[in-house]
């Protein structure tokens, strides 16, 4: 940068001071993606987020390009920080350049920079420049952005829309044959076969002549195979009739951020949304931490959806996780079933090789460190059960909106070795599905809540919310399950994500602040006692 450039930069409003911690006269560094300048202490926070959020530069020591130069002259700290104020992003300095209360760590930086009205003023910046030069300039850092030509932002898009209600008539062969086959294993799962044996030796060298043995013997074959049909039937139908196509903007917002490099999809297998930052030590910036096991920790999320319901659906939610917490989310697709029609070993096997792809080729610059797995509703049992098996590498599990009566509802296939797992379960105050009191006990004893030494399942109510809110979609055959959402879909998201990424960053308080209650799922009437005071608070 030349020495006029320098200058004029220099001498903009605000830009004497530092845009952060408001030090004077020593603001040597620079963020190309906001146009504003800060001290070098600073600088290092800039650099934690990651080229994705800040691209920072210095002044005197980088070699800057023509179009950065003039995003600086169009930017200062001044513009930035009446933008800023404007659009209520939190920062530490206050009008007069002098400090608020804020503590300004990593923490605030990242929840600064990533804001909404930050990111607005990033883009509204650029398109400043656009407007001058009349050329295409683009977010220095997003380099994917200019390299991909129209036809693969197309594909991308196809991509993302693949018409997820027709898409079942292809592998129309193997869903029967699945079905078939797990509806022989479930019927004749049942302890049937010695009886037949017996049956079938008694008629036919015992009592060769005895009808009223051999009508039995038909039955004994007729029942299950007959069982067969209709548990086939059922699931086929389900399969059919239930499938449920994400909102359109899921699919538009999953295109956008493969778009901007942030996230990736390996088709007809997972989803991943990357962090905003490479930065490995992002979570070690807890306060009252002790434990340094909980340090240098990247947290990676397997995220599991509901039944019949198109992975894409969760972008949104995945996405802000991601952001939030700086998580590592993969959200499996269970295309072309849409549920788990195969055994736990092989799902287990399959998350297993997604951690190890993860790490080699597809993300490799965010090692995970710590691996937990969640899940949606029937997805939720998938999770606790891949939990279980990949214990004690996965040491959390997270469970939103558990399900009505799956097959294995009751069973223990569901409940966790004590101690060596932590659960966080999330349910809409709304969701029919798990508010009977039956259901909550049933969970209680498979999931027993944390208190003491004994459970170690966190339980939390979002008021208002339901069993469909979780994602972006809207399943209308399900209105008898589930409830009426009572606040909208982006404030439940919102406690999800915020209660999410407390407990996988090993943050959850007994006091909320997300808005959800803390309580156990006993009954009804204590859900609504505990909303109920929380609104009086
Ligand atoms: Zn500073």
């Amino acid at each position: 940068m030349d020495r006029t450039d320098l200058k004029e930069i220099q001498s903009l409003p605000g830009n004497d001071q530092c845009f952060d911690c408001a030090e004077i006269g020593n603001t040597q560094w620079a963020s190309v993606s906001f146009g504003i300048l800060f001290c070098i202490e600073c600088s290092g926070k800039h650099r934690a987020l990651g080229v994705h959020v800040d691209f920072v530069r210095s002044l005197t020591l980088d070699s800057w390009k023509s179009e950065q130069v003039a995003l600086m002259k169009a930017g200062g700290n001044l513009k930035c920080f009446n933008s800023f104020k404007a659009s209520k992003v939190p920062m530490a300095v206050t009008d007069g350049g002098g400090r608020n209360g804020l503590v300004n760590d990593s923490n605030d930086f990242l929840e600064r920079y990533t804001h909404m009205g930050a990111t607005k003023y990033k883009e509204q910046l650029l398109k400043e420049i656009v407007q001058q030069s009349k050329s295409v300039i683009v977010d220095p850092d997003s380099s994917t952005t200019t390299q991909l030509s129209d036809e693969e932002k197309d594909g991308i898009y196809r991509s993302a829309r693949l018409d997820p209600t027709l898409a079942w008539h292809k592998p129309i062969l193997p869903v029967i044959t699945k079905l078939i086959a797990l509806s022989v294993q479930v019927v004749f799962g049942f302890p049937v076969f010695p009886l037949l044996l017996l049956l079938g030796f008694a008629r036919v060298v015992l009592y060769p002549a005895n009808t009223l043995l051999q009508g039995i013997c038909w039955l004994v074959i007729f029942i299950p195979l007959a069982g067969s049909f209709l548990f086939g039937r059922y699931l086929y139908k389900t399969i059919i009739n239930d499938r449920c196509p994400p909102f359109k903007s899921a699919q538009n917002f999953l295109s956008e951020r493969i778009i901007q490099g942030r996230a990736i999809r390996i088709e007809g297998k997972y989803d991943v949304f990357l962090p905003s930052s490479t930065d490995k030590n992002i979570h070690n910036d807890k306060k009252d931490d002790d434990d340094d096991n909980t340090k240098n920790k990247r947290i990676g999320l397997i995220l599991y959806p509901a039944p019949m319901i198109n992975h894409t659906a969760y972008s949104q939610i995945a996405a802000k996780i991601s952001d939030k917490g700086n998580i590592i989310v993969v959200v499996m697709s269970m295309e072309p079933f849409r549920m788990n029609l195969d055994s736990v070993e092989n799902e287990t096997k399959r998350a297993l090789q997604v951690m190890y792809e993860l790490l080699t080729d597809i993300a490799p610059n965010y090692p995970v460190s710590e691996w937990t797995i969640g899940g949606h509703s029937l997805g939720s049992h998938l999770a606790i059960k891949v939990a279980k098996a990949t214990s004690p590498g996965t040491s959390k599990a997270v469970i939103w909106g558990c399900i009505t009566r799956p097959l294995d509802y009751k069973s223990s296939t569901l409940s966790l070795p004590t101690n060596k797992i932590d659960v966080l379960l999330l349910i809409g105050s709304e969701d029919k599905s798990v508010n009977s009191v039956p259901e909550r006990n049933n969970l209680l004893t498979i999931l027993p809540p944390r208190e003491g030494s004994s459970g170690r399942t966190i339980y939390r109510t979002i008021p208002g919310g339901n069993h469909n809110g979780f994602g972006h979609y809207e399943r209308p055959k399900n209105q008898k399950k589930d409830g009426k959402r009572t606040i909208t879909l982006d404030e439940q998201q919102r406690i999800v994500v915020d209660e999410t990424v407390q407990f996988l960053l090993g943050r959850t308080s007994s006091t909320t602040s997300s808005g959800a209650v803390d309580v156990m799922p006993k009954s009804k009437a204590a859900v609504v006692g505990a909303i109920c005071s929380k609104k009086n608070e």
